[in-house]
This record gives structure tokens, C-alpha cells and sequence, in this order.
């Protein structure tokens, strides 16, 4: 069984300015498993889109999943040696190809991997490593890039972290309520700026492409995604304090995304 898979949204690269080959390492999200890979969630279990959304739903992939969040449970030793190969084939095939090698090793997770697997980074100077993350306060090698998920938890305490974090240059995602409807042509615009704790901050459009890095982000950015769901699933989300409300801008996004 391959570790590393590849899907259209890690695939988007609208707007990115090199060539990358993205791969990612799909578990099963918060405990859906029996097993816990999401210590930091929140109502988001309830929106997380890659249980409840796409392709995420069918039988087979969600089947997929759990082996491979059994295999990381039950045999560690083998898990990192399979993972280490993957990362070794998919850097080989982007040198050979010429493109830029990126992975997301959680996909549907949020473990850190820089306490789990440090080697793995040592070993892959060369691959650009990229995930969103709840957990506070991870420091991680100079090849691994976080993105601060905010949560509604971030609210209670006036957005501390987000504010720390933008401060010291990191960037933070926000789910938002703004309309995501490819179907039908129906990406609705997002603000270019947002204000959180009384400053301005530049936002990223985090629909466009997957790579969550400064190099393609900026640094201190907020990145805005737009909440996929139905719009009753959107109601309960805005209700839970998970997707934020913002203000309508008019007119509607070149449809990039799908
Ligand atoms: S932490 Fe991320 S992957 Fe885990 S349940 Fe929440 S949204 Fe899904």
C-alpha cells in the first residue's frame, strides 16, 4: 500500500508561480478511526471536509484510511520506513520531471510529525514539507511550514495565538462563510484584508492552490478559505464560532477552483 496519494485539491496550483508535484498522507480525521490523530479539534469534526465532503464520503476511501491509520498505530517502525520510501520515490519522480516536490503529510490529520518522524525531515532537505495545524506553540525544522488553523477556541481567549503568531510572521487560516459553489460558477470574492484584534492584516485566497508556504503566502497573512458544505451545514458551522461571518463582497471569483 502507498502512503503518500495525490487528489485534485492538492494538485490546484492556479496562481503558483513554479511547477510543484504535491503529495499528501490521508488518515482518518479526529477519532473516526477509534483512533485519536486530531488532539486540538473542535466543532470541526462535525464540518471537517475531509470526512464529510467529496470524494471523502465513498466507502473505499474512507476504508483506505483507516488501514492506514491502523498501520501508523500498530506498527510505527513500519509505517515511517513505508513513509520514508514514498517521500524518496516522489522526490525522485519530481527530479526526473523537473518540478518543485511538495508533501502534506496531514491531510486529514493534525499529528506533529516533527516529534513523530524528526529524521524524516533531516533526511528530505529538498522536499518542502506543509500542513495546517490547531496545536499551539510546534517549532518545526526549517523545511516544514505551518499555517495555524483558528478555531472557535481562539475566540474565547480574544484571539491570543492568532494575534501572536501574524505578529511574529506566521500565517493563520479562517473558514469563512463566503459562497463556494463551483457547480454553478459561484465562487464568491474575498476581502483583501481583515482586521482581527484592531489591526489590518493582508489576506491570502487559500481556494487557489494547496501550498501552504510563504514563498507562495507571504508572511503574517491571514489565509481565508471558504467553508464547503451545504448551507444549513454553513448556518450550524457560523452558529459553532468554526466558520466566521464576514461581510459580502460583491461580485463573484473567476471560476479557478473545482
Ligand atoms: S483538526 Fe483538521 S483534519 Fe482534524 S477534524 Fe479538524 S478539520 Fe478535520
Amino acid at each position: 500500500m502507498y502512503l503518500l496519494t495525490q487528489n485534485r485539491k492538492l494538485q490546484k496550483s492556479a496562481g503558483l508561480k513554479d511547477n510543484w508535484q504535491i503529495m499528501g498522507l490521508s488518515l482518518s480525521p479526529h477519532n473516526s478511526s477509534g483512533r485519536q490523530v486530531c488532539k486540538y479539534a473542535t466543532s470541526c469534526t462535525e464540518f471537517c471536509v475531509l470526512e464529510h465532503v467529496g470524494h471523502s464520503v465513498m466507502k473505499s476511501v474512507k476504508e483506505a484510511r483507516q488501514r492506514k491509520t491502523d498501520w501508523f498505530f500498530d506498527d510505527r517502525t513500519w509505517f515511517k520506513e513505508a513513509l520514508g520510501l514514498d517521500v524518496a520515490e516522489h522526490q525522485r519522480r519530481c527530479e526526473k520531471t523537473g518540478v518543485r516536490c511538495g508533501v502534506r503529510l496531514n491531510v486529514g490529520s493534525d499529528l506533529p510529525w516533527e516529534r513523530i518522524f524528526p529524521e524524516l525531515f533531516e533526511r528530505f532537505p529538498g522536499v518542502c514539507f506543509y500542513d495546517y495545524t490547531k496545536w499551539p506553540n510546534r517549532i518545526v525544522p526549517n523545511n516544514y511550514h505551518l499555517t495555524y488553523s483558528v478555531s472557535e477556541r481562539d475566540r474565547k481567549t480574544d484571539n491570543k495565538h492568532v494575534l501572536r503568531y501574524l505578529e511574529a510572521g506566521s500565517n493563520v487560516s479562517i473558514v469563512c462563510n463566503v459562497e463556494y459553489n463551483p457547480a454553478h460558477h459561484r465562487i464568491g470574492k474575498l476581502q483583501q484584508s481583515i482586521t482581527i484584534g484592531g489591526k489590518r492584516y493582508k489576506t491570502v485566497d487559500g481556494d487557489r492552490h494547496d501550498l501552504r508556504i510563504p514563498e507562495t503566502d507571504g508572511r503574517g497573512r491571514v489565509v481565508l478559505l471558504r467553508y464547503k458544505g451545504s448551507l444549513k451545514s454553513r448556518n450550524e458551522a457560523i452558529k459553532s464560532g468554526f466558520c466566521w461571518s464576514l461581510p459580502r463582497s460583491p461580485g463573484v471569483q473567476a471560476p479557478i477552483l473545482n
